[in-house]
């Protein structure tokens, strides 16, 4: 069945139109053009800003036309991947769709549901003449995918409402309502180095590696070891047993990864390697009586290496071990408003000792503006206590909860009402447009929602028909209800 003949049929045929036009990020110029057409075709005011964000104004219809105006928003551009046997140049060539009873894909690349879902939906909502709406200010953002580079540059000016709504989620029935603000902390502590020559002295790379990891924000409290903490962890029951200085550490890939390896080069003298190679093993024992089933690929290896030119004092070891087993890392507040909800973490994302100076990165997160204060503070003050300096870069706006939100209680209700059922309302601990938005659009009332989409970001991507033929409805009745 040609996908145009999919029910809600206007949304299809919207959805067909936006396929057929390459728009991957940073080639979103002929899709901007159709929706300026569209608007203009329509006699509706519509606007370009110097970002490639598109606006589109209606007026609201009868009975609302002095109603709030609400915001629809959802981002124009889409990430292109495909399969290495695909010959389309989805830079300029159109992806090709594909359906059956239940979901639509597009041949050996992504659908570009993400979010051209959106863009149909306020299309065809624009296009409408029997769906009662207040004035609706359609907010079509650029290049999302790449960074939300539209969002940070919006000229916001032209917009009027306080209220929006973001069809940017993939998972029916959840209404989002909030996401985290974060930044990126640079510590650095000095260290003292000493030669490591006529000294009768061994060295040995004690490395961990194979533990799970995963992402800064979405998984901080899926109790994932962080290989950096379980090094420091080792470094300490080392110490235990016998004297040694180190030499060289390194964990981790990324601050918004949590490391999955991370090792150190350990100088020891000649008779107490032994013990050193003993008790490393009987930790790796240790930990796996812990996390193997969890970590089932955990592994921890010491060998001999070459004995390197200089290692660290006795002192600066010490005060390496300390830092990495006291820095704060992990959940630090729980959300006061949404059950098992983080609302403040840091993740310890790299560790390297380099240029005489042991750099800690973190990436900080918090769903509320005074919880990436209150970790900002407490690195300040382990830092300096160990005479190092943090430095705080690329910092991104939190979209907050809301206690009181007009806009949640009526899509909330406007749920019951198409579902006879309540929606999961939920806050991500993990950077989205709306920390953005709510950065531009000064106390802006917002919620997020979607149908459902499965494998975005792959050529594996699909929609699921009867749940775009839902949220359509479900939309259709939060615009009655926003009288
Ligand atoms: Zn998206």
């Amino acid at each position: 069945m040609n996908i145009c003949n999919l029910e809600p049929k206007k949304v299809f045929e919207f959805f067909s139109a936006i396929s057929s036009i390459p728009h991957g990020s940073g080639n979103t110029e002929k899709l901007a053009d159709y929706c300026i057409d569209f608007a203009s075709e329509r006699g509706l005011k519509s606007y370009r800003d110097d970002s490639g964000n598109v606006m589109i104004f209606s007026k609201g219809t009868k009975g609302y036309e002095d109603s709030e105006p609400i915001i629809l928003q959802g981002h124009l551009d889409m990430v292109c991947e495909k399969d290495p046997d695909c010959k389309i140049n989805m830079e300029n060539e159109a992806i090709t769709l594909c359906n059956d009873e239940k979901y639509v894909w597009a041949d050996k690349t992504t659908l570009g549901g993400d979010d051209g879902i959106a863009i149909a939906y306020i299309l065809a909502i624009l296009d409408s003449d029997d769906v009662p709406h207040p004035p609706i200010e359609a907010l079509l953002t650029n290049d999302e995918e790449i960074g939300m580079l539209g969002a940070r540059e919006l000229d916001s000016s032209k917009l009027k409402s306080k209220r929006l709504i973001n069809i940017d989620s993939e998972e029916e029935g959840i209404l989002t309502v909030s996401c985290a603000g974060g930044v990126r902390a640079y510590c650095t502590l000095p260290l003292d180095f000493e030669n490591t020559n006529s000294k009768n002295l061994a060295a040995y790379n004690v490395e961990i590696s194979g533990l799970v990891g995963g992402h800064s924000g979405i998984d901080i409290n899926k109790n994932r070891k962080n290989a950096v903490k379980v090094l420091s962890r080792l470094l300490e029951y080392i110490s235990s047993k016998c004297k040694f200085s180190i030499s060289n550490l390194n964990g981790g890939g990324k601050e918004n990864a949590i490391p999955q390896n991370a090792k150190a080069i350990l100088c020891i003298s000649d008779e107490q390697s032994q013990i050193l190679v003993k008790t490393v093993s009987d930790f790796y024992e240790i930990l796996k009586t812990e996390i193997i089933t969890s970590n089932p690929n955990v592994l921890i290896t010491v060998n001999k290496t070459e004995l390197p030119k200089k290692s660290l004092t006795l002192n600066s070891t010490r005060k390496v071990i300390f830092a990495l087993m006291q820095i704060p890392n992990g959940v630090q507040a729980m959300s006061p408003d949404i059950p098992n909800m983080v609302q403040t973490s840091l993740n310890l994302g790299t560790a390297v000792i380099s240029d005489n100076e042991l750099k800690i990165n973190f990436l900080i997160r918090s769903n509320a503006a005074t919880g990436k204060q209150t970790v900002i503070l407490t690195l300040n003050s382990f830092v300096e206590y160990l005479d190092g300096k943090v430095i705080y870069k690329n910092d991104y706006p939190v979209w907050e909860y809301r206690a009181c939100s007009h806009l949640r209680d009526i899509m909330a209700d406007a749920y019951k009402e198409v579902y006879a059922d309540t929606p999961v309302i939920k806050a991500i601990h993990a950077g989205l447009e709306g920390g953005i938005l709510s950065a531009k659009i000064e106390n802006a009332d917002m919620v997020s929602f979607g149908p459902n989409l499965f494998n975005v970001h792959t050529s594996k991507e699909k929609m699921d028909i009867e749940s775009v033929k839902r949220c359509w409805k479900y939309l259709i009745k939060v615009l009655e209800n926003l009288k």
